[in-house]
């Protein structure tokens, strides 16, 4: 099979440069409770993980996206090859890598899941979804569910025998979760009787598993408005007995699966539950709170659709570039489209783009690992406020960055690219929803501005810049470095402008700041980015061609995409979204 007939590329090469050559991990590695994984066992799994995308998932992509998953009589069904698909990635022991070992999991740190996720995710965006569902919900139930509970869940929910869906959004509770009406009512036995609407439900219903936990938010009798009389439950497709063994169907039945854009593949049911059985988790009136322990992992595997989906795409316009021939003079023989100066801009940009986002994936997954393993209280409190700080910037930077990757990628096949048999277009059409799903990314912008940099007095900020700076200073002896030094530098410059701006609004003037959060989000992504490429280039020193491409393309980052940051800039500044001179009505008046 030639490189451009292979379904899908692992980036192992990469992922090895990061891990043994950029990223310290001795802090994660060998440290409680990691204490019995070493670098060459990540590097084992990750190169495990590799093949099982390429031999395994690769294959069902596109028969996945030209089928999709239906209703039929009520119950869901997927397309061919995902049922031996997720068998196999079940007995492989998978979903259960970052999970403790007590529960059947392999104990392994977030570091070496996040990049699994990216070849899990960049060989079959749609797959992906159902076993990081199982794996969210078993962190959440591990951490707050009552013990027969969690005891009769979690071992099933990491071997991959049974499922979770996270049941949040309603019609009229999309972004406003605080409008959630499904209605929760004491049974008087210790459980819940749960009726409403649940819509987007992924992987509502599917005929991959014998058991599906839906972790549902729902309002108790009473409850105050908002998102503070909201509670969790566990509904179960199969009612459980009082030992906790799935018995009758429960009331929890799929109405309609969605037709979408992409991801077709994957099932967006919606769900009713009508009077269904369920269990509170978390205690009456956290809800949101404890539910936010399955979004957070959410979030960065969202992120990672990104960097996944765009990494895949990039991998295959590099290999058709190099094989397809136009252009060139008339009277010789035509040239590989890689050696024209525009296609070359789009495969660098690409390129550039995805290596920095798998950077910076790393960087929030060690950060996530370090909150439970470094050495004293400060530095975990330290580890876990970066993370927090991160998490918005991965979710939207990288979901809006892995789009605009994958659309260069079919502007590199040309026509080829636009028609389906080349498989790059999908990737334009699966990865669309992560821009919406899992908070969208106007939610995200808002969340990083308001909340984490305004919220907190900027402490989370100064951490992330104070460590941009001491990279920077790290560097500064190096000549052949000037470029993406420079950028850096100039980054750090117009952030803290931007930073400074919002940090001196009064409370009444904040709306000036969300006006500006989209372009604040996409800023700090772009000096993450280039802190990244500092990094990478910091190492990079060799003559092999891997060294040789990171000087290359931290150049390239630093001269041709950073100069994006003085439009952004300008655009995040209060105020300088002025939104509000018209009413909506004469906005809205279109005819
Ligand atoms: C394929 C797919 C799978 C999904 N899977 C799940 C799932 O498994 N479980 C689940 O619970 N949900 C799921 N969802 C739902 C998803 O999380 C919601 O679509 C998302 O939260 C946005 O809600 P909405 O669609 O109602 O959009 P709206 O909330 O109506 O938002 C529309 C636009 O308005 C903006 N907006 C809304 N409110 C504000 C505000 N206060 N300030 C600024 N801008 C705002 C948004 O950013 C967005 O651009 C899925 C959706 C899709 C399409």
């Amino acid at each position: 099979m030639t490189m451009n007939e292979r379904h899908y590329v692992p980036p192992l090469e990469d992922v090895r440069f990061l891990l043994e050559e950029v990223f310290d991990l001795g802090d994660v590695l060998g440290r409680d409770p990691y204490r019995d994984a070493d670098i060459e066992v990540a590097l084992a799994v990750l190169e495990q993980a590799g093949r099982f995308a390429a031999d395994v998932l690769g294959p069902i992509n596109a028969v996945g996206d030209a089928v999709g998953s239906h209703l039929v009589d009520g119950a869901v069904r997927t397309p061919p090859g995902f049922k031996d698909a997720y068998r196999r990635y079940c007995e492989a022991g998978w979903v259960g890598l970052d999970l403790p070992a007590q529960y059947g999991g392999q104990g392994l740190p977030l570091v070496v899941q996040a990049g699994v996720a990216e070849m899990v995710t960049g060989s079959c965006m749609a797959f992906s979804m159902l076993p990081l569902m199982g794996r969210a919900a078993s962190r959440l139930l591990v951490g707050h569910a009552e013990a027969g509970l969690r005891d009769a869940i979690v071992p099933r929910l990491v071997s991959g025998e049974w499922t979770a869906t996270i049941c949040i959004s309603e019609p009229q509770a999309g972004s406003d979760v605080g409008r959630i009406s499904t209605r929760a009512a004491p049974r008087g036995d210790g459980s819940w009787a749960l009726t409403g609407t649940k819509i987007f439900i992924t992987y509502g219903d599917h005929d991959l598993a014998a058991q599906i936990i839906h972790m549902v938010l729902a309002r108790t009798p009473g409850a105050p408005a908002g998102t503070r009389g909201l509670s969790l439950f566990i509904v179960p497709k199969f009612a459980l007995t009082r030992d906790w063994v799935p018995g009758e169907r429960n009331a929890a039945t799929v109405a309609r699966v969605e037709h979408k854009m992409g991801l077709k593949a994957s099932p967006t049911c919606v769900l009713d539950l009508d009077g269904a059985q369920g269990f509170m988790v978390g205690g009456e009136g956290n809800g949101l709170k404890t539910m936010f322990d399955m979004v957070n992992v959410m979030r960065l595997e969202t992120g990672i659709q990104g960097l996944a989906v765009g990494g895949a795409a990039t991998a295959k316009a590099l290999a058709y570039t190099e094989q397809r021939l136009q252009g060139g003079a008339a009277e010789a023989a035509p040239v590989p489209l890689i050696a024209h100066a525009d296609v070359r801009r789009m495969l660098y940009t690409m390129r550039a783009r995805v290596e920095a986002m798998r950077a910076m994936m790393f960087e929030t997954a060690l950060q996530l690992d370090l909150a439970v393993t470094a050495a004293s209280e400060e530095e975990r409190v330290a580890a876990r406020e970066q993370a927090q700080w991160l998490l918005p910037i991965c979710k939207a930077f990288f979901t809006a960055t892995g789009f605009e990757v994958a659309n260069l990628a079919v502007q590199c096949f040309g026509g080829h690219g636009y028609v389906s048999d080349a498989g790059v277009e999908q990737y334009v059409r699966d990865l669309r929803v992560a821009s919406i799903y899992e908070g969208t990314n106007g939610i995200q912008a808002f969340d990083l501005v308001v909340r984490k940099l305004i919220g907190d007095e900027g402490r989370r900020y100064g951490e992330f810049v104070g460590r941009i700076r001491r990279d920077v200073g790290l560097t500064a002896h190096r000549d052949d470095m000037r470029g993406i030094r420079a950028a850096v530098v100039d980054g750090l410059g117009r952030i803290e402008r931007v930073s400074a701006a919002y940090r001196a609004l009064a409370p009444g003037q904040r709306r000036s700041a969300e006006g500006g959060a989209a372009a604040f989000l996409a800023l700090a992504g772009r000096v993450a980015s280039a802190w990244m490429w500092l990094r990478m280039a910091a190492v990079a020193t060799g003559p092999s061609a891997l060294h040789r491409r990171k000087r290359e393309l931290a150049a390239f980052y630093a001269a041709y995409l950073m100069p994006e940051i003085l439009a952004l800039e300008r655009q995040a500044l209060p105020g300088a979204a002025c939104v509000d001179g018209l009413d909506a009505g004469t906005l809205a008046d279109y005819a």
